[in-house]
């Protein structure tokens, strides 16, 4: 039997960013491994490298020092093409203020990465009703962002995160702008879509009742990773303290 390699695995990522003025150690020797399947969930005070996490894992943003293995590869080894197109075909992204396209409807909004990649106007079309469909928003396809609740706009965004297929979906926030309730569907509909197409998730998240959803929750401070919890053991916890 063959074990697949994570889908993400970072070792010792070192970040800087330097403004001219001064230099911010965003990162100072991250590890973190993700496997396929699995639903991660960082926390962490503001300020403490989340965004620049994710953005990094992701290769939206290079690193100074370590390594990032995707599937296996190096994300440094690939070309800057390659890693486009790999984000492109393999990844999906959710941020917490949609990002959707004002002037366009749902189903164009969530066909438009699939345009990009050059996929014909009629499959972009239909891939993309399918996956309103998987977030429950087939009838609303016709509707421009400004016509949608906050959590139905957040829909859509998951379904134009998921509308390549993708391995990995990367979340930064994605409940940060909702009320209590649409954040608890919305990481119910993430969950639904780990379990039964065996996405992998992370999610950056501020929200603990987020956080207790997902499989581990890694704790950040100040650049590196301080504590990692296994869901279970989270809730084992709780439940003894609360003894
Ligand atoms: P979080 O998402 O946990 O709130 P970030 O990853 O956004 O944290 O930021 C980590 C640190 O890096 C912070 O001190 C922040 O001010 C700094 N930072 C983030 N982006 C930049 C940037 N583009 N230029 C300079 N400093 C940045
Ligand atoms: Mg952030």
């Amino acid at each position: 039997m063959s074990i697949s390699p994570p889908i993400v695995d970072a070792r010792s990522i070192v970040k800087t960013y330097d403004t001219g003025v001064v230099q911010v150690a965003a990162l100072r020797g991250v590890d973190l491994t993700l496997a396929r399947g699995e639903m991660v969930a960082i926390m962490g005070p503001s300020g403490c490298g989340k965004t620049t996490l994710l953005n990094c894992l992701s290769g939206l943003d290079s690193i100074d020092e370590g390594e990032i293995l995707i599937e296996g590869t190096s994300l440094s080894e690939m070309s800057d093409r390659e890693r486009t197109d790999y984000r492109a075909r393999h990844m999906g992204f959710v941020f917490q203020f949609y990002n959707l396209m004002p002037v366009l409807s749902a189903v164009e909004n969530v066909e438009l990465p699939l345009l990009i990649a050059r996929e014909s106007a009629r499959s972009a079309r239909s891939r993309a009703l399918d996956a309103l469909e998987l977030v429950g928003l087939r009838h609303r396809a016709e509707h421009v962002p400004d016509e949608l609740s906050g959590g139905e706009r957040q829909r859509v965004t998951i379904a134009r995160s998921l509308v390549n297929d993708p391995a990995i979906v990367w979340a930064d926030e994605p409940t940060g702008d909702l009320d209590s309730e649409n954040a608890q569907d919305i990481v119910a509909l993430m969950r639904q879509l780990n379990i039964e197409r065996g996405l992998s998730f992370l999610i950056v998240t501020h929200d603990i009742s987020v956080g207790r959803k997902t499989d581990r929750i890694v704790r950040m401070l100040d650049g590196m990773v301080v504590e990692e919890q296994q869901l279970l053991e989270v809730e084992h916890v709780l439940t003894g303290h609360a003894a």
